[in-house]
């Protein structure tokens, strides 16, 4: 005799759906559970309202842009990978588009389509979706879980599924609660951080720039005074500081590094804004520019090097006279403005709040998770998915993809 398992799913978000439909693909009676009035709250706000589904690139390049516990997530996406989510997108009939960066779009560039995929796929496998249902409590009595609600409703069933979210954002409903139900479990949490999610710095500057942005400049990460993450692209200066896609990619970085950070020195950045050129050849490249026109002054001279809203901030920095010809510049005058283009430092004073981080970095320990079933190790038939576990990637789709492969494996090998 077949024997139908009863599932609870705590969270109608990305991971959620995608753990009550594989599970229901199993055969099992599905209930979800979700705080809000509508399901995919987060969902419909992605890829700014067009939801980058996923990145279509194997599972080694899905593994290599994971920035906290890449190798946790090898099974989950040899399970499910961004081929099989494409796939099933388009078999639960929602046209795809990939554009720059393999980042996946549904093709009418709308997200509500594809939560509207999700429900309607749900629908069809008898998937039960309660909303304004906020859990309170997650108890596992052995082989039964009570789930109890703020509306002082018990369910029971044979496995729970956690997958609440994160903290950040938490105007879609992602308020952190799965955390403490897995702390009641048994479990431990990995620090909660801000992820993707501008700098706050010091340097009052930045205001001054605010508004502009770079192309091409290099942006380095220094926590403890070790380097810890360097790469080339975009950065935009505002009233705060500074944001864009290589900061919101050194964030990542940032809140790992910070769980051990030591205090030895502050965190900051470096910004190469001449990152083609070597020392020398910038120098000589100075040098050239200041021959072409030896009576400017200074404040005068580094138009061709720098974008105009830049030159004030960079002027004063160097402590040049702004005033000065440039043929009286010296020597050391002029290493210390090229050193400054190379390494223009700022201060990280924090990060901004969680209100505007895309992800949470941090979350259930998954040494205490089983990586192959997503199931706890600490507390049989509770299973885990999406951003509630301690996994975060760049941005790209990456982060749904690692909602969609644990959704998918906790969903199933609960029903199984
Ligand atoms: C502005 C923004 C843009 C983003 N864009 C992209 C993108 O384009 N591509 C990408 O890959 N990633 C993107 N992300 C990240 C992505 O949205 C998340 O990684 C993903 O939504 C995580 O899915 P999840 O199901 O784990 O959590 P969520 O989507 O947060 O879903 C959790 C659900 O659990 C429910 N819940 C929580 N607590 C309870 C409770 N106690 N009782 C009942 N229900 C509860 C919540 O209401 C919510 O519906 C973006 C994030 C933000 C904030």
């Amino acid at each position: 005799m077949e024997i139908c398992k009863k599932i609870i799913v705590i969270g109608a978000g990305a991971a959620g759906m995608m753990a009550a439909i594989s599970a229901a693909d199993e055969g099992a009676e599905v209930i979800i559970l979700d705080k809000n009035e509508k399901t995919g709250k987060k969902l419909f706000i992605t890829g700014k309202g067009r939801c980058n589904v996923t990145n279509a690139v194997d599972e080694d390049s899905l593994i290599a842009n994971v920035v906290n516990n890449p190798k946790f997530l090898f099974s989950a996406f040899s399970a499910f990978n961004s081929s099989d989510m494409c796939a099933f997108l388009e078999k639960e009939g929602l046209k795809l588009k990939v554009e720059r960066g393999n980042r996946v779009f549904p093709e009418s560039d709308h997200s509500s389509d594809v939560i509207k995929t999700l429900e309607r796929a749900c629908k069809k496998r008898g998937v039960k979706i309660i909303l304004n249902e906020a859990v309170s409590e997650v108890l596992n009595e052995g082989e039964i879980k009570v789930i109890k609600t703020e509306k002082k409703k018990t369910y029971k069933c044979d496995a729970v599924i956690i997958a609440t979210g994160g903290f950040t954002y938490a105007s879609t409903g992602s308020t952190g609660d799965g955390y403490k139900f897995a702390k009641a479990l048994g479990h431990s949490i990995k620090p909660l951080m801000c992820g993707l999610v501008p700098f706050n710095i010091k340097e009052s500057f930045c205001k001054d720039m605010m508004g502009l942005s770079l192309r091409n400049v290099r942006l380095t990460l220094f926590v403890d005074g070790k380097k810890k993450y360097s790469e080339q692209g975009e950065m935009l200066f505002t009233h705060f500081g500074v944001s864009g896609p290589l900061v919101l990619s050194a964030s990542e970085y940032y809140a790992k590094a910070m769980r051990n950070f030591k205090k030895k020195e502050e965190p900051y950045i470096t910004i190469d804004l001449k990152p083609a050129l070597s020392f020398e050849t910038l120098d000589k490249r100075v040098l050239k520019d200041f021959d072409g026109e030896k009576n400017a002054e200074f404040k005068n001279s580094l138009n061709k090097l720098l974008p105009s809203g830049m030159i004030e901030t960079i002027v004063k920095v160097s402590g040049i006279e702004p005033t000065k010809k440039v043929n009286e510049i010296r020597a050391e005058e002029r290493e210390r403005l090229v050193h400054l283009l190379k390494e223009f430092r700022l201060n990280i004073s924090s990060v901004r709040g969680s209100a505007e981080a895309i992800i949470t970095s941090g979350g259930v320990n998954v040494k205490e998770i089983n990586p192959k079933t997503m199931e706890s190790k600490l507390s049989p038939g509770v299973y885990f998915a999406g951003e509630v576990i301690d996994c975060d990637a760049l941005t790209g789709g990456f982060n749904l993809q690692i909602a969609w492969s644990t959704g998918f494996l906790a969903g199933k090998n609960a029903a199984i």
